[in-house]
């Protein structure tokens, strides 16, 4: 029996030892980075998963109550969102910058590492889910949506929905009930959130990642569509359609830059005019999903409406930069809905501008860039008062010969570097300057603006 115990002791005080020699050079390893003007998102985790594997067990002891988001589209503004309204009610561990793989989540506990946190919110690439869910055990999992995604990398959105449906298993789900795949689960602790936003917005020439029925095969019925296969469905062979949401944003209006609505749970009621910065339907499939997970947890109303309101966009989802009179945004864009849905909102605004379009091909932008030839491109010819487009990135020439494909006057196309013409950007006599860079490219892009303002002031 004692030796029984004293192995017990000893394999614990191991396992401790492993655990503070992990936080130890993770934090070393972020600090290095740092100093050496590089983002610590990943690496620090990495090195303290690969010491210590039972790191996220013990992150996940030290959460109250722990949130994932995971998803295609929106996990990383919709997660910034929910962490912007329990900040009020806690302490928040939360990973930003997009990094979503085991390391992000373990680069984020060393870089705010504290006994305990009320929540944890943590957005999660789809592939990883089941694995990160094993060991964290979520309380909620918020998913976005499901689209066609660097095929290289993920599979189709059958498999990514088994993975997504895997890792939420017993955990509350919390679902776009306006997805058709989503809507095959079911479950009593399964809840769905929904718009009520009809697209009459312009001839839309997306291809639909899913239009057929997920329970027969069926071609769906739309009432209407919202973005690309989001929207109102009924299958006319087996009558599968849109769970009853509980949540729901209702009643939109547009003016100027904002847009105001009504949001209700039907178990709670209803907070009438939210109001947000305008940045397209996405941002109300962000707000809804983040709105539905504070109801869940009983947040309350005024504490909701706050944070919608002064929620501004950052790290490059629809981030805003003034410069001089002007107005640079920037907005990363992945897949062919994503740009679309980017190029839709771009179509609304009047103002003279500039079009920028950064285009990588590394291994996390997907190494096969054909995706960009599902997009919708065709819109741009319709958009008023585009100056120039600009094209940069490691496939520059790909983004202009895409472009040539449209009705777009190509000789108001330019190819470009970005670091050597950013003033020649800047000065030019727009109002506003649009900055559309693949995921490799986002920050690399932030900085070249950043920096190049910085010069001048
Ligand atoms: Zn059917």
């Amino acid at each position: 029996m004692v030796v029984k115990n004293y192995l017990i002791w000893f394999i614990n005080m191991i396992k401790k030892i492993q655990f503070y020699l992990a936080i130890g050079l993770g934090i070393i390893v972020k600090n290095l980075l740092k100093i050496s003007g590089h983002m610590a998102t990943s690496l620090p985790g990495l090195i303290a998963y690969f010491i210590y594997p039972d790191i996220l067990k013990e992150i996940g002891i030290r959460c109250k109550i722990k949130i994932f988001v995971t998803g295609t589209n929106g996990k990383t503004t919709t997660n910034y969102l929910i962490k912007t309204i329990l900040s009020k009610s806690g302490s928040v561990l939360y990973n930003e910058f997009g990094a979503n793989m085991i390391s992000g989540i373990v680069s984020a506990f060393i870089s705010n590492l504290k006994q305990t946190y009320e929540y944890c919110t943590f957005e999660i690439d789809e592939g990883t889910l089941p694995k990160i869910a094993k060991q964290l055990k979520p309380d909620i999992v918020v998913v976005t949506n499901i689209f066609r995604d660097q095929l290289d990398r993920y599979a189709e959105i059958e498999i990514i929905r088994k993975k997504i449906f895997e890792g939420i298993g017993d955990s509350v789900g919390l679902l776009n009930g306006d997805d058709p795949s989503l809507n095959l689960l079911k479950g009593e602790n399964k809840f769905f959130y929904s718009i009520e936003v009809k697209n009459e917005l312009h001839d839309r020439n997306i291809t639909l990642d899913v239009q057929f029925c997920p329970v027969c095969g069926t071609k769906l019925n739309y009432e209407y569509y919202t973005i690309g296969h989001l929207g109102k469905f009924i299958c006319p062979q087996c009558g599968f359609s849109n769970n009853e949401p509980r949540f729901l944003i209702t009643n939109v209006r547009e003016s100027d830059d904002t847009i105001l609505f009504d949001f209700i749970d039907k178990k709670k009621g209803k907070v009438k005019d939210l109001n947000t910065k305008r940045s397209g339907i996405y941002q109300l499939y962000n707000i809804s999903a983040a709105l539905s997970c504070a109801m869940i947890l009983g947040i309350d109303f005024k504490q909701i409406k706050d944070a919608v309101k002064n929620f501004s966009h950052r790290l490059g989802r629809y981030e805003e930069i003034v410069y001089q009179n002007k107005k640079i945004i920037i907005n990363l864009v992945k897949n062919p809905v994503s740009l679309s849905e980017t190029l839709y909102t771009i179509a609304r605004d009047t103002s003279r501008k500039i079009v920028v379009f950064i285009l990588n091909d590394n291994y996390a932008d997907g190494k096969d860039v054909s995706w960009i030839w599902d997009a919708d491109f065709e819109i741009l010819s319709k958009i008023e008062n585009i100056k120039k487009i600009y094209c940069d990135g490691k496939r520059k020439e790909e983004i202009k010969l895409r472009l040539k494909y449209t009705s777009f006057d190509i000789e108001k196309c330019v190819l470009t570097n970005l670091k050597e013409n950013i003033f020649l950007l800047l000065n030019e006599d727009v109002e506003k300057l649009y900055f559309l860079p693949t995921y490799t490219a986002l920050f690399e892009t932030r900085n070249i603006i950043l920096n190049a303002i910085n010069e001048v002031v």
